[in-house]
């Protein structure tokens, strides 16, 4: 800088002092700025500048420009408060409240000030002091010190010094407002960091002790609490139990610890019961206090609701009067608000926890091998009946491994993926290589994928065979005293003369012999169909086949005065089947149309391709059966009891027999009845070759 730039006038020096105040928001620098104006610009020997402290009333150093050469005095002189409340005869202190600045030439009058301390042991004997004032709000004051030198203050420095005072007055102010912004910005921004950081935690808290922990953690280290506890509510019995706790001494704790407290008592109480937040800055003051702890003067008490109700308490305790801001009471509220959602989460999961260990011991007991596959195909569940019986490591974990992978080389995998290619359920039965048979239900469970139910029936089957064996060797023995019966009434009829009665009698035993010789061949039948038969498949012409039976049936026909009705397409395609059980399933069907029609009525055998199978079906205009015994029709040895079927020969086997042979063939069978208009059952046969195996065991 030149000579002639330079300011040479005081007001010229002023106003670089001032701008250079300006230049900056940052209340040390402009102190500092201050410091350098007042000595270098301004060149008086020594300034100081004192603060109010904002919130109590007092005086405090806030800088000067020179340090003490005693490091005591200088600690002293930074830690000084001059209170500015009752001092009436004040000689400083008062003209300074009035806004009035104080020349001091002879510092003796003024050593009655509070200020004193400072006069004498900076040595301030001839100095200027002046107000700093926002309104009527004295905000501090700048004293210019010329003691050491002498110098004289003029009064055209006063007056600039003023001027100067007013300006440094609300720069300061404008400094502090602008950080307490900032200040107050910055505990925003690092309350939402923290809440998101509670917020990410809570969220992978699934436990509900833990949630609460966290909370009491954080409410202590963010507010100015000494102490935290928190209690369980129940709405329903008024009453609340201390769970968890920072800060007590431990012989306080321990007594507190689980207590079952009643709404009625304590802040906490109050919170609970009235579902609001408490923020009292004296307990001293509230009737409702309790004391755990005796040196609490305030608490802070916040309820976590849960829809309106509160769940727990969180109750914050201060030694100091009034240690909880609103922030505070803010804080721990949105802190309650989180909270709430993940205790709210923990006990749902808690709850889903509990069901499925419920769901995971009764499956893993059921003597039912259970699996369940996901739609991914991945195991969700193996039980260990499942385990056993498909010799997997009981030790090893299954859940969300592919079903393929663990099950590969078991029979239960073909079966799986046929009902997955098919998207249907089946059920079937499954022998293991150990010869048990497994009764398998393969069903899909929407939003969960399959799941495979595993019935042992390795005792049914053996019963089964044993019966059936029981049946087969029982059935051929009662044969042969049956064709002694025959036998003999064929001889007592040749060789004795008998009258009217006695041909009847012999009439009856022989009748009576047949119906008994039918029931030990359908049983017989039965027994063999059930044991598995092998089917002798060959390529059967529908049409030959129907028209030999109807010729066999003729003289039963002529005897009732019957016709049947052939209407088989000559261009049916050929169906494989076992001729002989066809014959026997159409024969059946065929005898009981004329059984079950009064004279004169008409029997008609249909046949018609239908997609890959053959449809057959046998009508009759004859009784009809109920809707009602429609569902037991296929039953074995359910016969219908009417007066009108009363007269009629039957076992009751032959469409149990009849069903078994078609599912056997791999179709289906079924019927439509209307009681006195005619019956008709039709069953369907597969147009497709058998496979191997299916030739051997049937389909
Ligand atoms: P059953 O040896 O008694 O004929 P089935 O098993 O063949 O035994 O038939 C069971 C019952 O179904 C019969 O007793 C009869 O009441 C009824 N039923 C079967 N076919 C017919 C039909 N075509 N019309 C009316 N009732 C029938």
């Amino acid at each position: 800088m030149t000579d002639q730039a330079q300011p040479t006038t005081d007001l010229a020096r002023l106003r670089d002092v001032m701008l250079a105040m300006e230049a900056t928001m940052d209340r040390a620098a402009i102190l500092s700025e201050l410091n350098r104006a007042i000595t270098d610009t301004l060149h008086f020997d020594r300034g100081l500048v004192m603060l109010c402290h904002p919130k109590d009333q007092t005086l405090i150093f806030a800088t000067a420009t020179h340090k003490l050469p005693d490091a005591h005095n200088q600690l002293v002189l930074e830690q000084i408060q001059i209170e500015l409340e009752n001092t009436e005869n004040d000689p400083l202190i008062v003209p300074w409240l009035k806004g009035q600045p104080v020349f001091v030439e002879d510092p003796q009058p003024y050593l009655t000030s509070r200020f004193q301390w400072v006069i004498k042991t900076l040595g301030f004997r001839l100095f200027y002091s002046v107000p700093l004032k926002i309104g009527n709000r004295l905000t501090g004051v700048l004293i210019i010190d010329n003691s050491p030198t002498g110098r004289a203050i003029t009064l055209e420095q006063r007056t600039l010094l003023e001027a100067l005072a007013a300006h440094i007055a609300i720069t300061l102010e404008s400094a502090r407002l602008y950080q307490l912004t900032d200040e107050q910005l910055d505990a925003r921004v690092r309350e939402l960091e923290i809440l998101s950081r509670i917020d990410r935690e809570l969220n992978y808290t699934l436990s509900v002790e833990r949630v609460f922990n966290l909370l009491l953690d954080w409410a202590l280290r963010f507010t100015n609490s000494h102490a935290a506890l928190l209690a369980l509510v129940d709405c329903d019995k008024a009453s609340m139990e201390f769970i968890t706790a920072y800060g007590y001494p431990p012989g306080v704790w321990e007594n507190l610890r689980g207590k079952i407290w009643p709404f009625s008592q304590g802040i906490t109480g109050r919170a609970a019961r009235n579902g609001q937040a408490e923020n009292v800055s004296d307990v001293t003051l509230d009737p409702d206090y309790v004391e755990i702890m005796p040196m609490t003067r305030s608490q802070l008490s916040v309820p976590v609701l849960r829809e309106d109700c509160p769940v727990a308490v969180i109750s914050l305790e201060s030694p100091t009067p009034g240690a909880f801001s609103t922030a505070n009471l803010e804080f721990v509220q949105r802190l309650a608000a989180r909270a709430s959602v993940a205790v709210a989460n923990a006990h749902l999961y808690d709850e889903t926890r509990r069901e499925r260990q419920k769901l995971e011991l009764i499956l893993s007991n059921t003597a039912d091998a259970v699996v369940v596959v996901d739609n991914d195909g991945n195991l969700v569940l193996v039980n260990q009946a499942a385990m056993a019986a498909f010799h997997l490591p009981p030790k090893d974990r299954y859940a969300g491994r592919p079903f393929i992978d663990v099950f590969e080389f078991t029979r239960l995998a073909p079966l799986y993926e046929r009902a997955v290619a098919s998207h249907q359920g089946m059920v079937e039965e499954l022998t293991l290589p150990d010869n048990r048979t497994l009764h398998v239900r393969i069903v899909p469970e929407p939003e969960v994928g399959w799941s495979i139910v595993m019935h042992d029936i390795t005792p049914f089957k053996e019963t089964d065979k044993l019966k059936n064996e029981l049946l087969a060797t029982t059935s051929h023995d009662l044969k042969s005293p049956l064709t002694a019966i025959g036998g003999y009434v064929e001889l007592i009829q040749m060789t004795n003369p008998l009258n009217e009665h006695g041909q009847e009698y012999l009439q009856r035993v022989r009748g009576a012999a047949n119906h008994m010789r039918q029931l030990i061949d359908d049983l017989l039948d039965m027994a063999r169909i059930e044991s598995g038969i092998t089917l002798r498949y060959s390529r059967v012409k529908l049409l030959e086949l129907v028209n030999v039976l109807a010729d066999q049936f003729q003289p039963q026909l002529t005897e009732k005065a019957m016709s049947l009705e052939v209407q088989v397409p000559s261009d049916l395609p050929i169906i494989p089947a076992d001729e002989g059980r066809l014959k026997q399933i159409l024969t059946n069907l065929i005898s009981n149309a004329i059984k079950y029609t009064p004279p004169e009525g008409h029997v008609w055998v249909r046949a018609e391709p239908s997609g890959q199978a053959a449809k057959i079906a046998v009508q009759d205009d004859g009784l009809g059966i109920s809707p009602e015994d429609q569902a037991h029709i296929f039953t074995r040895f359910y016969r219908v009891r009417t007066p009108e079927t009363e007269s009629i020969d039957g076992t009751g086997l032959g469409l149990s027999i009849v069903k078994s042979l078609v599912e056997r063939h791999g179709g289906q069978i079924g019927l439509e009845s209307r009681l006195g208009a005619g019956t008709t059952v039709f069953f369907t046969l597969p147009l497709t070759q058998p496979t191997e195996s299916e030739w051997l065991n049937g389909r």
